[in-house]
């Protein structure tokens, strides 16, 4: 994966998806191949339960906080499983819905998304 090289120690409040995905791998990478993808999934689904939870009755900080963390353990798993989220959502969604390619979905409602 590639090397992470920043202007400052932080990422500020601007961050993309790259950005996540390499800051997440410098941090962690090491560790989350140690674990390795089956693994790492408990830990993505434990904070999505988390999330759940939060959605029925967190308070908005706790709503950011788990947001956050089932975003960074995807992000991890993609860099386990060496998958560019940025190429991928850019194959899948950007040119619009992958169902009915409009920017708009006009998909029926009886289908997915
Ligand atoms: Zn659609």
């Amino acid at each position: 994966m590639k090397d992470f090289v920043s202007e400052s120690e932080t990422m500020g409040t601007d961050i993309s998806i790259c950005d996540l995905q390499k800051l997440i791998h410098n941090m962690y990478y090491d560790k989350d191949v140690a674990r390795g993808a089956e693994a790492t999934f408990l830990w993505f689904t434990e904070e999505v339960g988390e999330l759940a939870a939060a959605i029925r009755n967190g308070s908005c900080e706790e709503l950011q906080e788990e947001f956050a963390d089932v975003l960074a353990w995807l992000v991890t798993l993609a860099n386990i499983k060496d998958v560019d989220l940025t190429q991928a959502l850019a194959q899948k969604y950007g040119s619009g819905c992958p169902g009915c390619g409009k920017l708009i979905c006009q998909c029926p409602d009886s289908e997915k998304p």
